[in-house]
């Protein structure tokens, strides 16, 4: 890559940093990077103006400190920096990564506000937690005593994975169950790897190995081992299993082959990029390469899945979206490198069916935005007459996730779930409805970040800690 052009990357981004040259992708972020860390990193941290009210800061669900973790990093004092970002946030290189930080903190940053560009805070604290790994600054749970209570955490997604961490460094014996084979759940295969690498992940998991955490890969709960065992054999469950369970188009045609579940389509993906043998990858089925893709939905998934189908090399990629740009739920920065990426995005467009008993094209009816509703958003209408058909040989349904029914699954019916299919539990503690169990991540507030998982599972730990610390007191007693 050219000198002058990761210069120019530089440049876009400390000024423009919704502006990418549309050549440069994602991919080649960690390339320039590399080269220009150190300098750059301190020349943005530089241009934070301690202005003194942190919204950046109330901004970001962990509170991280960004203020004097920028501070430090502008001044040289990276291993002081990496400790204060690790205070907050048992995987800053992850949120450093992957937060929509344009809704979160660098959003809310005062000098973006006042119209000169955010620091870039997430690249900041990507760089200083990388450079902590580089120098063997993150170090693995080294608990100064074991203690003897056990904790089961069901799910080894972000939220499983903050509060097993915090657990074990207070010398809790920690057993992690998944049914997956490898952890991380959406870290590892949900979000792309042009994200997220997986590297960075299988590196965490590995350090919490290291720490003493036990894994039990390929064992899922209500299957392979009941609810009811757990209760038996833990002190305290943590429940942080994630939404899995795709949102459904109820149309004609849907059942056709080559329409895909967008959970499906990335999950094969991922596991490709680990080498595995995925069939119905190699088969076609699950692979985008030269095919006419059509991606149904507005969020952040459907824009992973296009940005994916780019990559595989689809012959062309648009994204269905019932209302206009300025209201669809997805990152608008996600929505920006898409397009630069090649994505077309066909606003305004509800499927009504779909053609082909092997998918051929998507019936589209055209929408205009109507009157607002309750909640303020303005409700898309069908324009009459105005149908038309997209063509497509793969279509991907991203229409967002619910909770699987963990109470009828477990056969624990006491599980107190809201209306929505979620774990009802305390917002602070995170205990549910029976003693001794907590839940925590999306499968508590339903699909949302890595970040809000990671704060609910070390705010779970704590309470838990506080669960046992108190009833090793009335033994002692
Ligand atoms: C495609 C995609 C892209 C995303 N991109 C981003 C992003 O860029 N930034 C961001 O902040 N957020 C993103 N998110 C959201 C984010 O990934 C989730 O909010 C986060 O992973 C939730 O963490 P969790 O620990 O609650 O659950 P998960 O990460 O879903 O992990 C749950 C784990 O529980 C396991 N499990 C479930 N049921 C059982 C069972 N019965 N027995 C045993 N194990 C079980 C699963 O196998 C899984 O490993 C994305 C989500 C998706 C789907
Ligand atoms: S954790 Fe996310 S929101 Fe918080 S400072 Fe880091 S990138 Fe920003």
């Amino acid at each position: 890559m050219a000198k002058q052009r990761m210069l120019q990357f530089v440049n876009v981004e400390r000024d423009m940093p919704d502006k990418r040259p549309p050549d440069l992708r994602a991919h080649d972020f960690n390339e320039i990077y590399a080269e220009y860390a150190t300098e750059k990193a301190a020349e943005q941290a530089g241009r934070c103006s301690q202005c003194g009210v942190p919204y950046c800061q109330s901004h970001c669900p962990l509170h991280n400190n960004i203020p004097d973790w920028l501070r430090m990093t502008a001044e040289g004092r990276l291993q002081e920096a990496y400790e204060l970002a690790q205070a907050t946030n048992t995987f800053p290189e992850i949120c450093g990564r992957i937060c929509p930080q344009d809704r979160l903190c660098e959003g809310n940053c005062v000098i973006e506000q006042s119209g000169h560009g955010t620091v870039t805070i997430g690249s900041v604290e990507k760089y200083i937690t990388d450079t902590a790994w580089e120098n063997g600054w993150v170090k693995p749970a080294a608990p100064s005593q074991e203690r003897p209570e056990r904790v089961g955490i069901i799910g080894a997604g972000p939220g499983g994975l903050a509060a097993a961490d915090m657990l074990r460094r207070q010398g809790v014996q920690v057993t992690v169950y998944d049914r997956y084979d490898r952890a991380g759940g959406l870290l590892t295969y949900g979000i792309p790897g042009f994200k997220l690498e997986k590297d960075v992940v299988m590196k965490r998991i590995d350090q919490l190995e290291q720490g003493g955490v036990t894994f039990k890969m390929n064992c899922n709960v209500g299957e392979d081992i009941t609810f009811a065992e757990l209760q038996k054999t833990h002190h305290a469950i943590l429940i942080a299993t994630g939404v899995y369970k795709s949102r459904e188009l109820p149309a004609p045609g849907v059942g056709a082959q080559g329409i895909v579940r967008a959970i499906d389509f990335l999950t094969a993906s991922n596991r490709k990029s680990f080498g595995d043998s995925v069939p119905e990858f190699d088969s076609g089925e699950l692979n985008a390469e030269g095919k006419r893709v059509v991606v149904i939905g507005g969020g952040d998934t459907a824009m992973d899945c296009l940005r994916t189908s780019i990559r595989q090399g689809a012959t062309s990629v648009k994204c269905l979206y019932r209302r206009d740009k300025a209201n669809m739920p997805g990152s608008q920065r996600e929505v920006a490198n898409a397009e630069e990426e090649g994505v077309e995005f066909v606003w305004l467009s509800a499927p009504k069916g779909f053609a082909g008993d092997s998918v051929e094209g998507v019936m589209v009816s055209k929408m205009r935005l109507g009157a607002p509703d309750a909640s303020g958003r303005q409700s898309p209408e069908i324009i009459e007459g105005a149908d038309y058909v997209e063509d497509a040989d793969l279509v991907i349904m991203a229409l967002g996730f619910e909770p699987e029914a963990l109470p009828t699954l477990w056969d624990v019916p006491e599980l107190e779930v809201t209306r929505w299919g979620t774990v009802k539990a305390d917002f602070q503690t995170h205990e549910t409805s029976l003693p001794g169990v907590y839940a925590c991540g999306d499968i508590q507030r339903g699909a949302s970040l890595v970040v809000w998982a990671i704060r609910d599972g070390r705010e779970a730990a704590e309470a838990i800690m506080d669960q046992i610390n108190a009833e090793a007191q009335v033994a002692a007693e």
